[in-house]
C-alpha cells in the first residue's frame, strides 16, 4: 500500500479545507470499500481525511420527509423505526446489501460512492479506462457477465454496485453536499453518471465535495413499495439485477409509480420509459410486461450478459404484480403518513 497521511478534522469546514485543491486526498467513511481498494493498489490517495467522527449520524423527520446524516451506518439505517415505517423500500434495499458486519461499518455517503466491482477495475495488472483512462476496456470482449446492459459506452460497461442507491433513485432523494465552492444539493438520479467518454468519473461531484446528508421526500404510496434483488448466492453478493418499485393503484388503474433498476448500468437506472407506460394503464401483468419492454427497448446487452434482459423483465413484472395485489405488499412495514 502506498504511504499516506491521515487527518481527522474537527468539523465539516475543516474537512473540506483539508481536501480542497488536493486531488490525491480521499474522504474516509467506514473504509469497507476504500481501504480494500488501497490494499489492491487501485486507490492510491496520499491523504486520508477521516470524516467518520464529524459526519452526522442522525435520522430526522422533516416537514417533507427524512433527513439522513452521511455518517449513519448502513445497519442503523435499515433498523431505524422511522425509516422502516416511512420508507420501507429504503430499509429493505440496505438490508439486501453486504453482510451484517459490513453494514455496521459502512456509512450512507460511503455506500453511495463505492466503486464498481468490475473485475478488471480491481486488478491493477489489467487495462481499464476507469482506473487508467485511455488504457482500454477489456470487459467488452472479456468477462462482462455481470456488467451493464443499459447506458454503457464503448469506453466502459461497468455497473454501479450499491443497492441503497437504487432505492434512493426511485425515491427522488436529494444528496446534500459541502464543497470548496459552498453547499449544494444533487438530485437522485443525477448523482451518478453514465460512463460516456469519461468513465473515470463515477459521479457529478467536484473534487473535494463532501456528502453531508441525504434527504428522502415523503412518498404517499410508500406502503406499496418493494426492493427485489437477484444475486448469485443468497447473501453477501452484489445484484445481478435488482428492482426498486412503488405503485399507486386505484380502481385497478396505475395512478403513479416509481421504478429504479440496479445491476444493469453505470448508475442506478430510473426506468422512465416503464413509468410513462404504466401511468394510467391497467394494473395487470400484461401492462407490466408492456412497461418492462418499453424500458428494455433502450437496452443493448453484450454477448455474455444478454440473459439479464429477460431476467430483468421477469423480476420487474413479478414485483409490480405483487405490489398490485392487496396481499402483495403485506410484507412491507406499516407506513405512517404525516
Ligand atoms: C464482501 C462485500 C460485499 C458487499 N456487498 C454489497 C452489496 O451486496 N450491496 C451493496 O450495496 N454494497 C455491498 N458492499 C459494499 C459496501 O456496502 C460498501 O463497501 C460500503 O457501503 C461503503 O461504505 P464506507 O462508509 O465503508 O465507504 P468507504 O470505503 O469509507 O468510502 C467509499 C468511497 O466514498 C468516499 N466517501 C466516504 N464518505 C464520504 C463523504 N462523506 N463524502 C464524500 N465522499 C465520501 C470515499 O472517499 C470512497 O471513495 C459489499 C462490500 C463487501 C466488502
Ligand atoms: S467496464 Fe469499465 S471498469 Fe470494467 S474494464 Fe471496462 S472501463 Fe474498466
Amino acid at each position: 500500500m502506498r504511504p499516506f497521511t491521515y487527518e481527522r478534522p474537527a468539523d465539516v469546514r475543516s474537512a473540506v479545507a483539508a481536501a480542497a485543491g488536493r486531488p490525491d486526498a480521499a474522504y474516509l467513511g467506514g473504509g469497507t470499500n476504500l481501504v480494500d481498494l488501497m490494499r489492491l493498489g487501485v486507490a492510491t490517495p496520499r491523504t486520508l481525511v477521516d470524516v467518520t467522527r464529524i459526519s452526522s449520524r442522525a435520522i430526522e423527520e422533516t416537514g417533507g420527509g427524512l433527513l439522513i446524516g452521511a455518517g449513519v451506518r448502513n445497519g442503523d439505517l435499515a433498523a431505524d423505526p422511522l425509516v422502516r415505517r416511512a420508507q420501507p423500500l429504503l430499509a429493505r434495499a440496505v438490508l439486501e446489501g453486504a453482510s451484517g458486519q459490513i453494514r455496521n461499518m459502512a456509512t450512507v455517503a460511503g455506500n453511495l460512492l463505492q466503486r464498481t466491482r468490475c473485475p478488471y477495475f480491481q486488478d491493477v495488472t489489467k487495462p481499464c479506462n476507469k482506473r487508467l483512462p485511455g488504457s482500454g476496456c477489456p470487459a467488452r470482449t472479456g468477462d462482462h457477465r455481470n456488467l451493464a446492459i443499459l447506458g454503457h459506452s464503448e469506453h466502459c460497461v461497468a455497473t454501479h454496485p450499491s443497492d441503497m442507491a437504487v432505492a434512493l433513485a426511485a425515491l427522488d432523494a436529494l444528496v446534500h453536499v459541502e464543497g470548496p465552492g459552498g453547499a449544494r444539493t444533487v438530485p437522485m438520479p443525477g448523482l451518478h453518471r453514465l460512463p460516456g467518454d469519461e468513465p473515470d468519473r463515477d459521479t457529478v461531484l467536484a473534487p473535494g465535495e463532501l456528502i453531508t446528508a441525504v434527504e428522502v421526500p415523503h412518498l404517499p404510496f410508500a406502503a406499496r413499495s418493494r426492493y427485489r434483488k437477484v444475486r448469485d448466492r443468497a447473501s453477501f453478493a452484489f445484484a445481478v439485477v435488482s428492482v426498486a418499485a412503488a405503485l399507486d393503484v386505484a380502481g385497478g388503474v396505475v395512478r403513479d409509480c416509481r421504478i429504479a433498476l440496479g445491476g444493469v448500468a453505470h448508475a442506478p437506472w430510473r426506468a422512465e420509459a416503464a413509468e410513462a407506460a404504466l401511468r394510467g394503464a391497467a394494473a395487470t401483468p400484461e401492462e407490466f410486461a408492456r412497461a418492462a419492454d418499453a424500458e428494455l427497448a433502450r437496452s443493448s446487452p453484450l454477448p455474455r450478459n444478454a440473459f439479464k434482459a429477460p431476467l430483468l423483465r421477469n423480476v420487474l413484472v413479478r414485483t409490480l404484480t405483487d405490489l398490485a395485489e392487496p396481499a402483495g405488499f403485506a410484507e412491507s412495514e406499516p407506513v405512517e403518513t404525516p
